[in-house]
C-alpha cells in the first residue's frame, strides 16, 4: 500500500543544492510556509564548487556565517597566475586583495560542509520542511499557483529508484523554485530550453586531502601546457582540487580512474602514501542559459537557469546571486505590495548578470583549453606581451558584470552593481553596515546635503517596502549613521554624488547629487517596486 499526502505552502522548492537551501532559508526567514524536496535521501557528500567571490561572502554574513573566520571556509594571500609549459607567466589575477564591500576577493570553502551550515540554519527555521528523497514527476501551473507530484525514492549509485509501498504526494503552493540543476525537471516541465553556446570540454576533476599540506609556489594557477592543461587551486580548509583537461581521443571515463590520475598527481607531491583522493570523475564543462527564468507562477534558478565552465569560479556564486535577488521580490509579492513585474525584472537583471560570467567563463575556456602546439605558442606570445603591459599598474580583478535592465536606473553607470560597504556606528553599535543599519531599501544622504530629499509620496513608496532614508557623516556632524573610515565620503567624492539608493540584495538602485536628480532618478530605478 502506498501513502500519499497533500500539502500547502506559499513556496515549494524543487532541489536543494545551494541554491535551494539558500531560498529555502530567506523565504523561511521571511516566515512564510516553505517545502524544500531534494531526491536524494541524504546530502550529497562531494564538492562542486569550491571558491565564492565576496560577493557571496556578503551573502553568507547576512546569514551569520563569517567568510573570514569560519572553520569551513579559508583564504590565500596569493594572486591567480597562469602560466604556460615553460612556467612564464601569461596572467595575474588579484584574489588576494578586498573589495570594496569590505570583503576580500576570493574565499576557499568545502561544499558539503557549508552546505551542512546551511541545512543547521533551516532546521531552526519551524515553517520549512525539508523533504529528503522524495524525486518530483509532474509539476503544473495553474493561475493561482503551481502543483507538483512527488514519490518516495532512494538512491543506487548515482541514480534513484521509487520506494515500494512509499510515500507518494502532491504539494501545492503559490510559488514554485526550480533549483534542481542542470537537468532541470521543473524547466522541462514549463517547456523552457537553453540557449547553448556550444562550448563542451571533458575535465576530470580531482579533489584530494594530502596527509600534509605541500607548501605551493602560489595556492592557484592555471597551467596552459598544451599537452594537458590543468588548474590547481585550493578545495577548502585542509583540501586542494586538480583540474585535468581530457586530451582529444582520450575517454573521460578511462582516465579518471585512479590508477589513471596517479601519475598525473605524482609532479605536484602526490602520492597514495601521502594524500587521499576524495574522489576523481569525469565532467563535461558547458555554457548554457534561458533567456527567460520565470513563468507565471514559477521561477528557475541556480543551475536549472544557467551553466557555465567553472574556469572563473562563478557558478554558484551567480546561484545565489539569483536567489538573493529573488527572495526580497517574493516577499514583497507574496504580500501584495508589489506586482508580478518585480519578478519579470529579476528574470531581465539576473539573465544579463549570468550571461555575463557564462560569456567570461568561456572566453577563459578558449584560451586554456587549446591543445594545439603551434595555437599555444601564439597563445603564449600575445599574452606575454599583453602581461607585461600590465606589471607598471600591477594586477586587477574588475567587476565589470551589470545587472539586465529591471529594478534600478539603468541610466547611472554606477547603478546596476554591488554597492560598497564601510565600517559605520550606528545607534550605539560599530561594524560593518549591513551588520549594524541592516539589509534593506536605503537612501543613504551625504550629511553635507542632508536637506536634499525624495517626496513625501517616494517616502511612503519607500517605507511600503521597509526602507528608510538615512544620512551619512563623520562624527560630530549630526548623521544617523557614522561613517568611520570615511569610505562613504571617499566613494561620494570619488564619483561626484551625494545620494546612493541601495536595495535589500546590496545593489545600487540609484546615484544623484542633488534634490532633482535624486527624485528624478528614484522614480527611474523604482517603477514596478509597488502597486499603486
Ligand atoms: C567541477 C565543477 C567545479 C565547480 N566549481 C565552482 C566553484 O568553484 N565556484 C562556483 O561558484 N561554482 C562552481 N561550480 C558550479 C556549481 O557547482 C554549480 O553552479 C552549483 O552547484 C549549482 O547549484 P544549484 O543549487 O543550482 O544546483 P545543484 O547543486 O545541481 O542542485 C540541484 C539539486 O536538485 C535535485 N533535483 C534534481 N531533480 C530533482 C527532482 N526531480 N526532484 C527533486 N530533486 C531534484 C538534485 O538532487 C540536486 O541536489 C562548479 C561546477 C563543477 C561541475
Amino acid at each position: 500500500m502506498t501513502n500519499s499526502s497533500l500539502h500547502r505552502a506559499d513556496v515549494v522548492i524543487v532541489g536543494l543544492g545551494p541554491a535551494g537551501l539558500l531560498a529555502s532559508i530567506l523565504l523561511g526567514q521571511k516566515g512564510y510556509q516553505v517545502i524544500g524536496l531534494d531526491r536524494w535521501p541524504t546530502p550529497y557528500p562531494l564538492p562542486r564548487a569550491v571558491t565564492f567571490d565576496h560577493e557571496i561572502a556578503r551573502i553568507l554574513a547576512s546569514l551569520g556565517i563569517n567568510p573570514d573566520s569560519d572553520p569551513t571556509i579559508d583564504y590565500h594571500d596569493d594572486h591567480y597566475f597562469w602560466i604556460n609549459k615553460d612556467k612564464e607567466i601569461l596572467l595575474e589575477v588579484d584574489w588576494m586583495s578586498t573589495a570594496n564591500d569590505g570583503w576580500r576577493n576570493r574565499y576557499w570553502f568545502s561544499q558539503p560542509e557549508l552546505e551542512e551550515r546551511l541545512r543547521g540554519i533551516i532546521s531552526s527555521l519551524p515553517n520549512v520542511k525539508i523533504m529528503q528523497g522524495f524525486e518530483v514527476d509532474s509539476y503544473v501551473e495553474s493561475s493561482s499557483g503551481v502543483s507538483l507530484t512527488y514519490k518516495e525514492v532512494r538512491q543506487e549509485g548515482f541514480i534513484t529508484v521509487p520506494v515500494e509501498g512509499g510515500e507518494v504526494g502532491t504539494i501545492e503552493a503559490q510559488y514554485g523554485i526550480g533549483s534542481d540543476g542542470a537537468n532541470s525537471f521543473v524547466r522541462r516541465s514549463l517547456g523552457y530550453d537553453f540557449v547553448d553556446l556550444n562550448f563542451y570540454y571533458d575535465w576530470i576533476v580531482v579533489d584530494m586531502t594530502p596527509d600534509v599540506m605541500p607548501k605551493y609556489w602560489t595556492a592557484h594557477y592555471q597551467i596552459c601546457d598544451p599537452a594537458r592543461p590543468t588548474t590547481v587551486v585550493p578545495g577548502g580548509p585542509g583540501r586542494r582540487r586538480w583540474e585535468f583537461m581530457v586530451l582529444p581521443g582520450e575517454d573521460p571515463q578511462e582516465l579518471a580512474k585512479p590508477e589513471n590520475i596517479w601519475p598525473l598527481l605524482e609532479p605536484f607531491g602526490l602520492t597514495p602514501e601521502n594524500s587521499k583522493m576524495d574522489r576523481s570523475v569525469a565532467w563535461r564543462f558547458q555554457g548554457k542559459f534561458l533567456e527567460n527564468w520565470r513563468s507565471h507562477r514559477s521561477m528557475l534558478v541556480g543551475d536549472a537557469a544557467h551553466l557555465m565552465p567553472p574556469f572563473a569560479g562563478e557558478g554558484m556564486c551567480a546561484a545565489f546571486r539569483d536567489v538573493y535577488n529573488l527572495a526580497w521580490r517574493l516577499d514583497l509579492v507574496l504580500q501584495g505590495k508589489s506586482g508580478d513585474e518585480l519578478l519579470t525584472e529579476w528574470s531581465n537583471e539576473r539573465r544579463e548578470n549570468a550571461k555575463w560570467y557564462i560569456n567570461f567563463s568561456v572566453e577563459l575556456g578558449r584560451v586554456i583549453c587549446v591543445t594545439d602546439e603551434k595555437e599555444a605558442a601564439e597563445r603564449d606570445a600575445n599574452m606575454i606581451a599583453a602581461y607585461k603591459a600590465t606589471l607598471e599598474h600591477g594586477p586587477t580583478n574588475p567587476h565589470l558584470a551589470v545587472l539586465g535592465d529591471g529594478t534600478w536606473d539603468s541610466s547611472d553607470e554606477l547603478a546596476g552593481r554591488p554597492s560598497i560597504q564601510g565600517r559605520v556606528a550606528y545607534k550605539g553599535r560599530t561594524g560593518r553596515f549591513d551588520e549594524v543599519v541592516g539589509r534593506e531599501w536605503f537612501v543613504l544622504t551625504d550629511a553635507a546635503h542632508s536637506g536634499e530629499a525624495l517626496t513625501e509620496s517616494q517616502k511612503a513608496k519607500l517605507a511600503k517596502v521597509g526602507g528608510a532614508t538615512l544620512t551619512v557623516g563623520p562624527r560630530g556632524s549630526g548623521a544617523d549613521v557614522i561613517d568611520i573610515n570615511g569610505t562613504y565620503a571617499d566613494w561620494f567624492a570619488e564619483n561626484n554624488v551625494n545620494h546612493l539608493v541601495v536595495r535589500p540584495d546590496y545593489f545600487v538602485a540609484a546615484t544623484a547629487n542633488n534634490t532633482d536628480q535624486l527624485q528624478a532618478a528614484f522614480d527611474r530605478a523604482t517603477v514596478n517596486l509597488v502597486v499603486a
